[in-house]
């Protein structure tokens, strides 16, 4: 009932200091979430950042409210935990986990005996933003690198498939913080932030690394609630990189596999037998970097044109479909398009 007033002593605290904030609420349950509009690039930003932290926990104090809601204490929001709870209960969570965690090897830093809330941020005051010349556009968000630090860290891309929803199938599989939308982010942004050459600043290894198994499925760009675009930065970074080092041979036979197939129907039943005979796919699989157990598809009797153009469309049929009839629908996998 004192959301209303709670909200109104609120603004009166970012109109002293001369702040907006972002509301965003689950009003029902009394849960807000308040986002002071601050660039953490700024010194003077940072000093506020304190500053506000610390007449907000007094605020919340007040109103008997707590002041983390689902998204917990973390570091942010642990120095004032004393305050809010009262130093007694403060020290029996202090207990709890020096009793379950003596070596303080679970999450160290968090919730209790955490370092002040404005350090280890993740920028340095006076911290500036490279702007970077890109094939894609990405000028809405005022460049690559302001899209990649769009992402915020609250690991949306970890949450498992019975949570619903895609993003991300490469965490899925693997369960690992490196193979999650964020993890990838967390690189670019550190990498293009301070890049090694900054002539060449997609030129590493590590980006590709943490890059490889993104499948590029866009999941991210509307699943995550930043909207990272991870299959378009993806796509940039690895454009970039190959400016300077070719392409590789896998690039070139997957970039050209319209054409492999297009030869390999001319001796259809050789090349067959080639990507079925165990060695000899072998050897294909090693040449063009594709797992041991994943089968080659072989080449069909007929291509999707090939049935199309031999009447396989009904010219009496009163319907009308576009079909877009991609190289897999042609040449590998005709059934579904005739389908
Ligand atoms: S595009 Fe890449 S990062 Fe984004 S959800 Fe798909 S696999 Fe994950």
């Amino acid at each position: 009932t004192d959301l209303a007033d709670y909200i109104g002593d609120f603004t009166g605290i970012m109109e002293r200091y001369g702040q907006k904030a972002v509301f965003y609420a689950h009003a029902g349950a009394g849960e807000i979430h308040l986002r002071p509009i601050l660039n953490l690039k700024k010194e003077e930003d940072v000093i506020l950042f304190r500053k506000i932290s610390e007449e907000v926990a007094g605020l919340v104090k007040r109103y008997k409210g707590a002041l983390s809601g689902e998204h917990g204490d973390g570091r942010v929001r642990a120095e004032f935990l004393p305050k809010v709870i009262g130093k007694e209960n403060y020290e029996l969570l202090r207990r709890i986990k020096q009793t379950w965690d003596p070596k303080g090897i679970f999450n160290p830093g968090k919730i209790v005996d955490a370092p002040p809330m404005d350090s280890s941020l993740r920028y340095e005051p006076g911290q500036t933003t490279p702007d970077y010349k890109t094939l894609l556009d990405f000028s809405r968000d005022g460049g690559i690198l302001r899209h990649v630090e769009k992402c915020n860290g609250s690991g949306d891309c970890r949450k498992l498939p019975t949570a619903g929803g895609t993003m991300c199938p490469s965490y899925h599989a693997t369960r690992t913080e490196m193979h999650t939308t964020r993890a990838r982010a967390n690189a670019l942004r550190e990498i293009l932030s301070q890049p090694q050459d900054p002539l060449r600043p997609f030129d590493s290894e590590a980006l590709k690394e943490v890059l490889d198994l993104c499948l590029s499925c866009k999941a991210c760009a509307s699943e995550c609630p930043s909207t990272v675009d991870m299959a378009a930065l993806k796509a940039e970074v690895m454009y970039q990189y190959q400016l300077n080092h070719g392409y590789s041979l896998r690039n070139r036979l997957f970039a050209g596999s319209h054409e492999l197939y297009r030869l390999g129907r001319v001796a259809r039943p050789l090349a067959n037998a080639l990507m079925t005979n165990p060695l000899a796919a072998s050897v294909l699989k090693k040449a063009a970097g594709i797992h041991p157990r994943r089968s080659l598809p072989p080449i069909p009797k007929e291509t999707w044109r090939g049935w199309f153009n031999n009447g396989g469309n009904d010219p009496a049929g009163e319907k009308e479909v576009y079909l877009f009839c991609d190289e897999f629908t042609n040449y590998t996998d005709p059934a579904p398009g005739i389908a």
